[in-house]
């Protein structure tokens, strides 16, 4: 059985990006934040585009006023005034200065700002009350990025501030990763989808719903293939539909050592490599990771077999999947979970002998995280109580206890990973 980290790695080894050049469209500068990008993006204009003010106030000649104080201050005549968006229409002589806005474009023959708090108005004429630094308050053009360097490199996702910057360059059509495709199934004869009237002995199958959920939160495209009964022929054609159908599949169910569990079974028949059958942790120990190779690709389909119990299915979503998801949608870093120091204000406890995840609600006080257990029971069925979740905290082998106000190592889920 591997460990937790073993089966990381082994995870993200054996998942392979997508193509940058196969695998990429085109999509509107409006539709492209939270895709990835496929390739780097450089802009053919300097930025700031021009030298401009970055103050309200007068563009004047350095030389002028090098020497301006409260007590004495330096007159000049104001030739101009140049809101922003304008041209300046004069060139600034000795002894002239500019009005002058935040964004306006410098006035040739100016190279200081001087902002209007320190100066006075009278008429067309206007007193500096200070000696300013040389080019005080002037962005110069290409301060920020010249033309032709890179701009945003690829693999990283597109939040807002880039796209301020894809727009400053105006890259209105975006080169992005298309959505890896993730079929999703569910097995077990006693499930019945959410809108079934339930018979007794059934349950609702809640981890299809759940694992389209969080696919999509990735920036992935789930293809929910429904529930298929424990009935080998049944559910090999299933998974063999899915498997040529996606780029990483989801089954839930099947994968422990019950009579009705076939999913490994039937996976061998398929031709799969399996590399993982069980992991140590808990929940979630019986976990299947599988590849098969594809036509015409040297990225195979990776197949996941989670365990049914929602819990489990979930966080091993939460601890294997979705690293290897960030891996195959085009990132290129930052994958791995996203783990962070915390304080427990509960004790929590495991048996030890396998890497323990404990549910509950993450806050941040006072710039410290801090860790609450979901009330209830802390049991791989128990569903109810994981709603709500954004931590898990870790208890390693070997470890069967943390006190309250100790500190504990916390996986962010749910938003906040
Ligand atoms: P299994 O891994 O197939 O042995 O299932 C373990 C437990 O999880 C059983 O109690 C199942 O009824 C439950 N279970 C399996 N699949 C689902 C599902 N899709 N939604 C909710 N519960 C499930
Ligand atoms: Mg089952």
């Amino acid at each position: 059985m591997l460990t937790a980290q073993e089966a990381e790695s082994l995870i993200l080894q054996l998942t392979q990006p997508l193509d940058p050049k196969d695998d990429r469209e085109t999509v509107d500068l409006s539709a492209a934040a939270d895709r990835i990008l496929a390739a780097p993006v450089s802009g053919t204009q300097d930025f700031p585009h021009w030298d401009n003010s970055a103050m309200d106030g007068y563009a004047v000649r350095y030389g002028d006023v090098a020497q301006g104080s409260t007590e004495n201050p330096v007159t000049l005549d104001i030739v101009d005034e140049i809101p922003a968006g304008s041209t300046p229409k004069k060139t600034i002589q000795v002894g002239q200065a500019a009005r002058i806005f935040t964004g306006s474009m410098l006035p040739p023959g100016a190279d200081t700002i001087v902002m209007q708090e320190d100066t006075q108005r009278e008429g067309d004429w206007v007193k500096i009350l200070t000696s300013p630094k040389p080019q005080a308050f002037v962005r110069h053009r290409g301060a920020y990025y010249q033309a032709g360097q890179p701009l945003l490199q690829a693999g990283i996702r597109l939040s807002g501030a880039d796209i301020a910057v894809l727009a400053t360059a105006q890259c209105l059509q975006v080169p992005v990763y298309r959505s890896p495709n993730v079929a999703i199934l569910s097995t077990g004869n006693e499930l019945v989808s959410p809108g079934q009237p339930l018979q007794p002995g059934q349950i609702v199958d809640s981890n299809q719903a759940a694992l389209a959920a969080l696919v999509a939160r990735t920036g992935a495209k789930p293809i929910c293939l429904g529930i298929v009964p424990d009935q080998p022929e049944i559910l090999k054609a299933k998974m063999a539909e899915a498997i040529a159908s996606a780029d990483l599949v989801l089954s839930s169910g099947g994968v422990s050592v019950g009579d009705y569990d076939y999913v490994d079974r039937i996976l061998a028949e398929l031709g799969a490599e399996i590399h993982v059958r069980s992991v140590a942790v808990k929940p979630g120990k019986p976990l299947t990771v599988a590849t098969f190779p594809k036509a015409n690709s040297n990225r195979p389909v990776l197949y996941f077999g989670l365990p049914g119990n929602p819990v489990s299915s979930l966080v091993s979503f939460w601890r294997f999947v979705q690293p290897a998801l960030r891996k195959l949608s085009g990132l290129r870093d930052g994958w791995e979970p996203a783990i962070v120091q915390s304080k427990t204000l509960q004790d929590l406890r495991s048996d030890g002998k396998r890497e323990s995840y404990v549910w509950g609600q993450v806050r941040l006080t006072k710039g410290e995280f801090s860790f609450e257990i979901a009330g209830g029971s802390q049991s791989s069925g128990n569903l109810i109580n994981l709603a709500q979740t954004t931590g898990l905290a870790i208890l390693p082998i070997g470890q069967t206890a943390i006190a309250a106000g100790e500190s504990v190592s916390l996986l962010l889920v749910n938003g906040l990973g």
